[in-house]
């Protein structure tokens, strides 16, 4: 039933062509239990037990491999194949990257995160692996996990566990629970806690999984970081397809995080520095008191002007709406070479011309070329007196 589900994917039937008759082949993972599940996993995940490159190179496409991890992936036209050769995988201290060493399914299957996550069909013939409560959770929509060390190993599976609660609307077993409670981010690096973070945000619904983080363990987020943040609809529907939507939905639920604490947050999840600082400036635009009160379109644009979109989004309100949708795009029709062309002395004099002619403008007091040199010129003589 399962490899009858794969073969209908994109690049489904070259896997299982690829493959043929090798016993040593097997589904894992996501692409078992979504398959399972009727939903379309995003990638087709393999074990082989044994070496990989005989079935890297019967799939043909572009490899890259990991040599260290005994892992490889494959694009197949748009489809991503991961593949891996069955490891254990033992944690010199908690939090530390593993020690792999090869081994076989079953062990390969001890290693993962949920039960749901431990299942494994050999394509040749549709045999079924699988950890002891996996295809009962599935059924009842449980996540747990495989050891009571598990949190403590990799505190990465905690966002991991309120990433597939959300996604797939399953419950977290109460023992997981307790233990998702207890855990430390301990000896992790940042960087990998921040790579959940970012597919966290990629999620549907991205404040979800951060409600679901803060319930299994508070201590997981920064203090002040709210999961459920006002205005966040608006906002995202105000910057549309422009802009960083994800980092937006970020800056909004780190309005409370006070700005040290939150810059130094982001620098050890390994957001790089125009990243941090979009959410840091959108973090703390949620009340921009200028913009919101401004009441002519030239104090907008002085108030919104050089702010990034996200952050103009995030204050919200119709004068934000007015700035990205009209103001932001009014610009002058002339530059400084044409009021030097009329006469006007080089120096500041220009710039406070020009920004004198663009207010009037975006007040709708003038408009066209001849109108705005008049203008610019005017403050010009005026300023260089
Ligand atoms: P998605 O649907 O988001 O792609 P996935 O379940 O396919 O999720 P991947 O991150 O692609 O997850 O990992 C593939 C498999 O590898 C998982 O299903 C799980 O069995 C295992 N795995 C991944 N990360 C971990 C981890 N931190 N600890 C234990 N097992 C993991």
């Amino acid at each position: 039933m399962v490899v009858a589900k794969l073969a209908e994917l994109p690049a489904g039937q070259a896997v299982i062509d690829a493959v043929g008759n090798d016993a040593s082949v097997w589904l894992v993972g996501g692409a078992v239990r979504d398959l399972m599940l009727d939903r379309t996993p995003t990638e087709i995940d393999l074990v082989v037990e044994g070496p990989l490159d005989e079935l890297l190179e019967r799939l043909g496409g572009e490899a890259r491999r990991f040599e260290r991890f005994g892992t490889a992936t494959v694009l197949l036209g748009e489809v991503r194949v991961d593949l891996a050769s069955a490891r254990t995988e033992t944690y010199a201290q908690p939090g530390a990257l593993p020690e792999v060493a090869p081994a076989d399914l079953e062990n390969d299957l001890r290693r993962r995160d949920f039960s749901v996550n431990a299942i494994a069909v050999r394509i040749s013939d549709g045999e079924l692996k699988a950890d002891p409560a996996a295809l009962a959770d599935l059924e009842q929509g449980t996540l747990r996990v495989l050891t009571q060390h598990s949190f403590l190993d990799d505190p990465t599976r905690l966002w991991r566990c309120a990433r597939y609660s959300t996604r797939l609307g399953f419950n977290v077993d109460p023992q997981t629970k307790s233990l998702a409670a207890a855990a430390t981010a301990g000896a992790i690096s940042g960087e990998r806690i921040g790579d959940e973070l970012r597919l966290a945000l990629r999620e549907p619904q991205p404040t979800a999984v951060f409600a679901a983080v803060e319930e299994l363990n508070p201590a997981a987020l920064p203090e002040g970081f709210c999961p459920a943040p006002q205005g966040l609809d608006e906002a995202l529907e105000l910057l549309g397809d422009e802009g960083r939507s994800e980092l937006l939905t970020l800056a909004a639920c780190c309005k409370g995080v006070e700005l040290d604490l939150l810059t130094r947050w982001l620098d050890y999840l390994g957001f790089s520095a125009d990243e941090r600082d979009l959410v840091a400036i959108g973090s703390r635009w949620v009340t921009a008191a200028p913009l919101r009160n401004a009441q002519t379109p030239a104090q907008i644009a002085a108030a919104a002007s050089g702010a990034p979109i996200e952050a103009v989004a995030l204050c919200g309100g119709d004068n934000a709406r007015r700035w990205l949708e009209q103001l932001r795009f009014v610009e002058l029709e002339i530059g400084g070479d044409d009021l030097l062309a009329a006469g006007a002395q080089p120096g500041p004099a220009i710039g406070a011309g020009l920004s004198y002619a663009l207010e009037l403008t975006l007040n709708g007091e003038i408009s066209g070329a001849q109108k705005q040199l008049e203008a610019a010129l005017k403050r010009c003589g005026e300023a260089a007196q």
